[in-house]
């Protein structure tokens, strides 16, 4: 399952009220991020010894947006940590065009299986339809 980590906002993700994020990430990465697909927190990069704090899950196709065409509303949705546009461009630097993640908390996914190809854990993937459809690192989809 791909990982986000969230360093400053943790308590924020936590609380469920932080529903945006804003990486400066390759198109290729932002691409895996399709709507319904579901991702694990982190409360830090797993490298620097992150673990786990929940799961999203993606509710809009990402997007990418300069920082000063920033809405006001956007503050909030990342997390209220920042009370204007200006003052969050200190965490990137200056202007710069991330890509928008937008995403919801869920609870974890109940059920994990073993993928029938290579057999890694998988999780669920979509919660809301009756057919729960199952995905492993390497994007295999099987259900059960
Ligand atoms: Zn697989």
């Amino acid at each position: 399952m791909d990982i986000v980590s969230f360093a400053k906002t943790k308590k924020e993700f936590r609380a469920g009220i932080k529903t945006e994020t804003r990486r400066l990430w390759q198109d290729k990465h932002a691409a895996r991020f399709t709507v319904g697909k579901i991702f694990q927190a982190y409360d830090k990069s797993p490298r620097s010894g992150g673990k786990c704090i929940g799961y999203g899950q993606v509710t809009k196709k990402p997007y990418k947006q300069w920082l000063h065409d920033m809405p006001k509303e956007s503050l909030v949705a990342e997390g209220g940590r920042w009370k204007t546009v200006d003052e969050f461009m200190k965490e990137f630097d200056g202007d710069c065009e991330p890509w928008v993640l937008t995403f919801k908390k869920i609870q974890h996914p109940q059920q994990t299986t073993m993928c029938p190809e290579c057999g890694e854990v998988g999780a669920a993937q979509d919660t809301d339809d009756k057919v729960v459809v199952y995905e492993c690192s390497k994007h295999h989809n099987w259900t059960v």
